[in-house]
């Protein structure tokens, strides 16, 4: 009851908004990339899910989903062990929703232009609820790597692409839909996984080859529900890849205990366990020894997802931004016709415009190299992944500080799961740190810098993806010539991030350049150039007085708001 005040000028929700639609920058991205040369994307399925990911029955099940978080039954009431947890329906619901717009093992299954299709998707799902998307993501990336198990990949393949979800903690026979993780740090070394302790010895043979006994931790274990798992263990010819299923082949439980659920900062939907494996049947994968390379062909997609995941919260914190401050007055006018704030909210929206392409550029990349490629598509595909995932992902937490801060207080507060935006600031810094943190994936890019041919391939692509774009901002010219410069083989260690983001500028200021059209592509591209090449951006809010805020932030508001 408000006996004392109306109460007046708060925002209403952003709710029922179609995310595909009303994302403007994502729709041209997907044109451009379709009129290079892509297979046709299908479209209405686009328009389909982003109307329902945005659909206020999708946020109802992302609040419960975070709110009733899971929980971990190690024992039944007889003493028995279990190790089961226990999720709210609404995570069940949201798994589904994933499950049958195909964002797991769907694209392999399916023709060219797929992976862009799923990543356009996954974009858009993330702006409903990312912590699901854990466990989907592994079960998308995991493919790649099972491959190198044929009798594996026959079994399970269709079922990993499987769009009806079965969340029944059964054995993998009695299952059409299977979802998988994996499982590499220990306590003792997560980024240098050569240490890893867990020890495999060989337990004979079966139809899916030589069984092994694993024993030893792991000491972050996303989605244990999942059906199996890759796993990294020692076995007598160094570290390999093994895969690890929930539930024997005879039907009895693998012996994996659950020792506890991490309390987290963010991503409150998905559970995240340790756990101990306990002589544990599993079957290995891959060439003895050649572990880290066969899981790292998992770790090289979810790190795209990483991108993609991070490119869909900005889009969501900035949609919530824009729509907030086009509704709430202070001193006579709506926030976002006050020219500091507009200032602020066409910054964000330039850097939200610049992730969406830098990461759907990595998919296109991804799907092109799938389906036969040039030896092009291949090094971006190589060069990109660290890139989108290191800036990205990195940008992410202060992007949604600002986007949080143009909410004022509201911002900041829960309120029973309802404060999306406090959600989206806790969730950020996880893409950064999982599957390879911001110096890994630094060091590898450095790593590619120097190839095999001492990165003249890597030269040779950065140049064709600048082409375009030459002569049309002096700014651009100066940072891709000094890009290609450090591709000498000297860059020290030290140097890694610097050289990781000025690539990701160059290469996400080349494709703005590319795949905005009209107007846009100069005042986008322009703003762009001015305000993270010619300048460093150390807070949002610094673009250069001549360029046209009002066109920058039109373009960015989501149609509900416009
Ligand atoms: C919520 C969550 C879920 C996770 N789920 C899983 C999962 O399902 N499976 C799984 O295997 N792992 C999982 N992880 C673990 C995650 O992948 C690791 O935390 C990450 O790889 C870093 O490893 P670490 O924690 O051991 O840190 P460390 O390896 O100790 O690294 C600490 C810091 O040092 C930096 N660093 C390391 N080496 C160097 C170097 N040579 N030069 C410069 N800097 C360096 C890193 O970049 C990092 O910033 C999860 C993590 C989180 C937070």
């Amino acid at each position: 009851m408000n006996t004392t005040h109306e109460v007046f000028n708060q925002a209403s929700a952003l709710v029922d908004v179609n995310l595909y639609t009303g994302n403007r920058p994502l729709r041209d991205a997907l044109a451009g990339l379709a009129a290079s040369a892509m297979p046709a994307l299908d479209l209405a399925a686009l328009e389909a899910a982003g109307a329902e990911f945005g659909s206020a029955a999708m946020q109802r099940h992302a609040r419960l989903a975070n709110t009733h978080t899971p929980v971990l039954h190690t024992h039944d009431r007889c003493g028995r062990r279990v190790d089961e947890v226990e999720f709210h329906p609404s995570y069940h619901a949201l798994m589904g929703t994933a499950l049958r717009h195909g964002l797991h093992g769907a694209p392999w299954a399916a023709g060219p232009g797929a992976h862009v299709q799923r990543a356009a998707a996954f974009m858009l799902f993330t702006e409903a609820e990312p912590g699901v998307l854990c466990p989907v993501s592994m079960s998308y990336a995991v493919t790649p790597a099972l491959r190198a198990h044929p009798a594996l990949h026959a079994a399970l393949g269709a079922k990993l692409a499987h769009r009806v979800y079965d969340e029944r903690f059964v054995p993998i026979a009695g299952k059409a839909a299977l979802t998988m993780g994996m499982g590499m740090t220990e306590k003792q070394g997560g980024s240098d996984v050569r240490s890893n302790t867990t020890r495999a010895v060989p337990d004979g043979e079966d139809a899916w080859g030589q069984r092994y006994l694993l024993t030893g931790h792991k000491w972050f274990f996303s989605a244990p529900m999942c059906d199996a798992f890759l796993v990294l263990a020692q076995s007598a010819g160094g570290l390999s890849c093994f895969f690890l299923p929930r539930w024997r082949p005879d039907g009895t439980l693998n012996a994996i205990a659950i020792q506890r659920l991490k309390h987290k900062l963010g991503n409150q939907a998905n559970a995240s366990a340790e756990v101990e494996f306990h002589a544990a049947h599993a079957w290995r994968v891959g060439e003895e020894g050649r572990g880290v390379p066969q899981i790292l062909a998992m770790g090289a997609l979810t790190r795209l997802d990483c991108a993609l995941g991070s490119a869909g919260l900005m889009r969501q914190a900035l949609s919530l931004a824009l729509h907030h401050t086009a509704q709430r007055q202070a001193f006579g006018k709506p926030l976002i016709a006050q020219p500091l704030m507009k200032n602020v909210l066409a910054d964000l929206a330039l850097e939200s415009e610049a992730a969406t392409v830098l990461a759907l550029r990595l998919a296109v990349a991804v799907d092109r190299s799938e389906h036969g490629g040039d030896a092009h598509e291949r090094v971006m595909r190589r060069l990109l992944t660290p890139v989108a995932k290191f800036w990205i992902c990195k940008r992410g937490s202060a992007f949604a500080q600002e986007a949080m801060e143009c909410l004022g207080g509201n911002g900041y507060v829960e309120e029973g799961g309802q404060g999306v935006m406090a959600r989206i600031y806790r969730e950020m810094p996880v893409n950064s740190i999982w599957e390879g943190a911001g110096n890994i994936m630094a060091l590898d890019l450095l790593r590619a810098f120097r190839g095999k041919d001492g990165g003249a391939d890597v030269a040779r692509a950065l140049e064709q993806e600048c082409a375009a774009a030459r002569g049309a901002h002096a700014a651009f010219d100066r940072a891709a010539d000094a890009v290609l410069r450090q591709i000498d083989g000297v860059t020290e260690e030290a140097q890694a991030r610097r050289l990781a983001r000025e690539v990701a500028l160059v290469l996400q200021a080349a494709l703005i350049y590319r795949l905005t059209p009209h107007h846009g592509a100069t005042a986008v591209f322009d703003a762009f150039c001015d305000s993270r090449l010619a300048q460093a951006s150390d807070v949002f809010g610094l673009l250069p007085a001549r360029h046209d805020l009002e066109l920058l932030v039109a373009r960015a508001m989501p149609a509900a708001s416009a």
